[in-house]
Parts: structure tokens; C-alpha cells; sequence
């Protein structure tokens, strides 16, 4: 079978972006958020359930909230990655406290990776990607094409 290894998905202009703070950075963040809302405005924002109900509150942006982060939060916002509905992150995990949820901050860093998700997690990081001019164009992200793995597999498999 005759298939591409990487599938090319296209993120918009306006970017699906995904807040996401623990508890000893979500001042960090809204204050970010306060000092970018000129830029943030223009795309679609969504995040875990506290941080973006405290988002919303201080800035007046809307802020679509899933649940908790400890309460699965941050898997629902692995899966809309999955399924194609949010193509960028700041997520600024706290490095210096130990979170009840690691496995599931673990499991959204690495499936941000596998979906070639731009991903902030820190201050810094923030600032670079939200001026970087692709926050203004479309930008094709590079995704490893399964259908093909799993067709090769079951190729295998099926002898
Ligand atoms: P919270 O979750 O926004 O509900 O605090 C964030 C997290 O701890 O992942």
C-alpha cells in the first residue's frame, strides 16, 4: 500500500489555543494573558476548568473552561488535540510542586509532541511563540501518518 509516513494538517489564522496553569503559576499566566488580550482576542481560547474561569474573570477574554486539570482536564484537552480541535498551548506547569495529576500533564506533553502541537511552558516561550509571524498565517504541522502504520501492522499481524 502506497501512503505518505507524515499526514500535513493546516492550522488557520486564527489558532484553537489552550490555556492551561497550575496553581503556583495562574497569576503568571492571567497576567500574560492581560499583557497579550490585543493578540489573544483574535483566536479561540479554551482551558482547564480553574484556570479558565480566572482567565475569563480578570481579562474579560472568553475562555471556553473544560474541567479541572485533577479532574481530568487536561486528557480532554489531549483528546480535542487528537481529534483536530486545538492546535496550540501554553501550559505552564509548575516545576517546583508536585501535582496529584502527573500522569496526565506527562500524557498532554507528549501527545502535544506526537501532533507537532507549538507548545509553551514557560513565560519566555510564550512571548517568542505569540509574536512569531505564524501566529498570523496559516502553518502546515507535520503529523506521523498511523494509517499507514497500522495497515503495515496488520499486514504483519494478519500472517
Ligand atoms: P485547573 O487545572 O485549571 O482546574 O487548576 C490545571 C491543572 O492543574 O492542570
Amino acid at each position: 500500500m502506497v501512503a505518505e509516513d507524515f499526514i500535513r494538517f493546516t492550522m488557520g489564522r486564527q489558532k484553537h489555543i489552550a490555556l492551561i496553569a497550575h496553581d503556583g503559576k495562574k497569576q503568571e499566566l492571567i497576567a500574560w494573558c492581560e499583557r497579550n488580550k490585543e493578540i489573544l482576542q483574535r483566536h479561540f481560547l479554551c482551558g482547564t476548568g480553574t484556570t479558565a474561569r480566572l482567565i475569563a474573570e480578570k481579562t474579560g477574554l472568553p475562555v471556553r473552561g473544560y474541567n479541572s486539570g485533577p479532574l481530568g482536564g487536561d486528557q480532554q484537552i489531549g483528546s480535542r488535540i487528537v481529534e483536530g480541535n486545538i492546535d496550540f498551548v501554553i501550559f505552564f506547569w509548575d516545576p517546583l510542586e508536585a501535582q496529584p495529576h502527573d500522569p496526565d500533564v506527562k500524557a498532554l506533553l507528549r501527545i502535544a509532541l506526537v501532533y507537532d502541537i507549538p507548545i509553551a511552558n514557560n513565560l519566555a516561550t510564550a512571548d517568542f511563540l505569540l509574536h512569531s509571524r505564524y501566529m498570523e498565517e496559516e502553518y502546515e504541522r507535520k503529523v506521523k501518518n498511523y494509517n499507514k502504520t497500522i495497515a503495515e501492522r496488520l499486514e504483519i499481524l494478519g500472517k
